[in-house]
Order: structure tokens, then C-alpha cells, then sequence
């Protein structure tokens, strides 16, 4: 059967609007189309290709579990599920972990834990949660209300209730709003989707130090930020602020879906046998490519080459800059970077994707003002040249436009 992009507006539902192209082949940083054109990949897949395409460990993790066991659901566990948490909690400040296969279920998670846990220990008027104005949590109603862009979640009848938002970086607004009647803040650690936006250290030692004084919840959606994104493990180890809750997904798998709550044994005692559950969560085969993920990126190798591979981009991009001044700032850390688009090209962070695009290189936007990149944690040097080489043509045909 033959398909090419125009099968996609007869048969897709058409929430999603996707480039003319259609990959059909990649191969570490590397994208080919049906047309056999190729592509350098700085999307990589949304942050979720951390070691890029077809990586040959990932591929025989695949291959070796696939030929096992797929799945057994949670009626029976499994070594894969055993052997990731074990390395998860080691790795982390958690003790516990559950398994889900996305980022808006594994947050659906924490914010239902999070809810139990105050009624179980406070009572039900403790149920009050603090999000941020632009964050992203996913897309499940839910996560979709605690989630800091009305746009995304109105429009389907009545929100879950007791979600309220500030503005990120605001340390005094939050201050105003926490009280004992919050059960829980969920922030992102470097905020992604709105425009990948870190956040000031006095402001994430501030809320942690709010929530200790009320009784709150920290939850860290690392869903984006974590699995090496920004040259640490997770986020929360380079800004030294611990949560007491956090969610992993994207770069986890590799590709392939999994998410992750981790917490600690204390608050992880209130989901009982029954309160929540999943399907597929912890799944053998995902979890099996995920503990591979995990075993190659928490290396010193891979995450020190995370912070060169930026100074690398950051180095270049200053050079396009200087010579076409279209953006106010880049900025990021790790592989999870921002071009910030100045006063005269506001809004046209499309235009930029869609001229990338035609010079056969792949990248995001993050809001209408910011070009992002997420290229895989182990993107070859010569990729990333390559790959800035074309983005410069992209950036100089808008410019001199
Ligand atoms: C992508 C993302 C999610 C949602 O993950 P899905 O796997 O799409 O459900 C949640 N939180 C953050 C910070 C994200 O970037």
C-alpha cells in the first residue's frame, strides 16, 4: 500500500499538522525522507531521542527483549520494571517508582498521589495546587488544567478544580498564593514548551522553602528536562533543589514510550494496592530499552558531552546572530536550547522551523517566539556543524527577505 503526506488529511484526525516531508529512515543524528533526502535531526523527536536513531545498544536492547517477553501487565511484575527502578532510585533522591508510558500519564500520577496524600494526612480542605503561567504537564484533562496555557485546556467543559497559576519566576506572586491549603506545586525546572525558560535560582530555592513552611508537595515535571537534557541526570541536581516528587518520560525511552513518577517511600504509602493503575506501565520491553537509555546516558561521558555540545551551538549561534541580529537571546542548557527571536521577527518562530526544514534540517519552535532545539544527548560534532550551516541559510533567506 502506498501512502505519502496527503493520506494524512484523508485519514488522521487533524489536531496535528505535520511537515511535508515523511521520514521514513534514521540513523543516529541523521533522517532520511520517502524521497531518499536527508536530513540532520535537532528536534530528535521532541527531547526524546536521547542517543539519536537506531542506536545500535538501543536496537539490540530491543531486539534481545523482544524476543522474551513484551508484556504481562501489572498482575505479574517483571525484571526489566524491577532492574530500571532499582537504577532510577539509586540514581535519585527517590525510593520508589512507578511505571507509566507517557509524560501527561506519569504527571497524572503525581498530581493524583499528591491529592491523596493530603487527604490522607491533612484533610480534604488541603487540596489546593500551584502550577505556572506557560508550563506544560501533558495533555490528559488533568494535566492539561494544571498546565499554564488556557488555550490548551479550554473548550472541553468543566476543569478538574482547586488548580491555580502564577506567574514563573515570580517568587513574591507565589508567595501570595501558597497557603496550608496547598497540597502541591508542580513546576518544570526549566520550562520547555513556553518558550524554554529557566528559572532563576532564588526562585526554585524559595519554593521549595514555601513548600516545606505550608506542607506542600514539590512535584518536578522533568518530563522534558531530564535524563541528561541539561548535562545532569535530572535538572533538580544542578540547581540543588531536591522535590519531593518527580516525573520522567521523553528522553527515557529513547523512542520508545515510557514515563516514570519517582517519590519517596513516605509520600509513595499512599497509593495502595487499587488506587491507581496502568495497563501497560512498566511493561517489560519498555522497560528494558529504557534501563539501556539509562545505563548509557548516566555516564560522566555523556553528560559532560552534553555541556561541550552546547558550548558548540551556543559558539555558532552567537556567530549567526552577530552577522543577521534576529534573536534576543539564546538560551537553555544542555541539549534542550532556545533561540529567542528579537522585536523585528516576533512571532515568526514558524517561518524559521519551515525555512529549516527546506534546507533539510529538523527543528522545534516553543511558542511563537522561540526556535528550539533538542537534538540527541550524543549529536557528533560534525552534525551539529553541519546542522548550523544549514540553519544559518534558513536564518539568511528570512533575513535578507
Ligand atoms: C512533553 C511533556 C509532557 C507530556 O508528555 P507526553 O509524553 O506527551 O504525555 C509533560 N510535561 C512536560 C514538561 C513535557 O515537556
Amino acid at each position: 500500500m502506498n501512502v505519502d503526506r496527503s493520506t494524512f488529511d484523508d485519514v488522521m484526525v487533524p489536531n496535528y499538522n505535520p511537515a511535508k516531508m515523511v521520514p521514513v529512515r534514521g540513523e543516529g543524528s541523521r533522517v532520511w525522507d520517502q524521497d531518499g533526502a536527508e536530513y540532520i535531526d535537532f528536534a530528535g523527536g521532541i527531547a526524546v531521542n536521547a542517543l539519536g536513531h537506531c542506536h545500535p545498544e538501543l536496537v539490540k536492547a530491543l531486539n534481545e527483549q523482544g524476543s522474551k517477553l513484551w508484556h504481562l501487565s501489572n498482575v505479574f511484575t517483571n525484571e526489566p520494571a524491577m532492574r530500571l527502578a532499582s537504577k532510577l532510585t539509586s540514581a535519585t533522591f527517590a525510593d520508589r517508582v512507578y511505571f507509566a508510558n507517557s509524560g501527561a500519564e506519569a504527571n497524572e500520577a503525581a498530581l493524583k498521589l499528591a491529592r491523596r496524600w493530603a487527604l490522607d494526612e491533612h484533610g480534604e480542605q488541603k487540596n489546593q495546587i500551584i502550577a505556572f503561567n506557560r508550563g506544560f504537564h501533558g495533555r490528559t484533562f488533568f494535566t492539561v488544567t494544571v498546565g499554564g496555557q488556557a488555550a490548551y485546556s479550554d473548550g472541553f467543559g468543566p476543569k478538574p478544580g482547586a488548580v491555580e497559576h502564577c506567574d514563573y519566576n515570580d517568587l513574591a506572586a507565589f508567595e501570595a498564593m501558597i497557603s496550608d491549603k496547598t497540597c502541591a506545586v508542580m513546576m518544570e525546572p526549566l520550562q520547555g514548551e513556553g518558550g524554554i525558560i529557566p528559572p532563576d535560582a532564588d526562585f526554585v530555592r524559595g519554593v521549595r522553602e514555601l513548600c516545606d513552611k505550608h506542607n506542600a508537595l514539590l512535584i518536578f515535571d522533568e518530563v522534558q528536562s531530564g535524563v541528561g537534557r541539561t548535562g545532569h541526570l535530572y535538572a533538580y541536581m544542578g540547581l540543588g533543589v531536591t522535590p519531593d516528587i518527580l516525573t520522567t518520560a521523553k528522553s527515557l525511552g529513547g523512542g520508545f514510550p515510557v514515563g516514570a513518577m519517582l517519590t519517596t517511600t513516605d509520600i509513595a504509602q499512599h497509593l495502595k494496592p487499587g488506587t491507581h493503575g496502568s495497563t501497560y506501565g512498566g511493561n517489560p520491553l519498555a522497560c528494558a530499552i529504557a534501563e539501556r537509555v539509562l545505563d548509557i546516558v548516566n555516564t560522566p561521558e555523556v553528560l559532560e558531552g552534553v555541556l561541550n555540545k552546547e558550548a558548540l551551538f551556543r559558539e555558532h549561534l552567537e556567530q549567526i546572530n552577530a552577522k543577521y541580529k534576529v534573536f534576543s537571546e539564546v538560551r537553555g542548557k544542555g541539549m534542550l536550547l532556545g533561540c529567542a527571536l528579537n522585536d523585528d521577527y516576533e512571532g515568526r518562530a514558524k517561518e524559521f522551523m519551515a525555512a529549516a526544514t527546506e534546507e533539510n534540517l529538523m527543528c522545534l519552535v516553543a511558542g511563537a517566539n522561540v526556535i528550539r532545539f533538542a537534538p540527541s544527548l550524543v549529536i557528533p560534532d560534525e552534525d551539529i556543524k553541519e546542522g548550523l550551516a544549514r540553519f544559518e541559510r534558513a536564518v539568511a533567506k528570512i533575513a535578507n527577505a
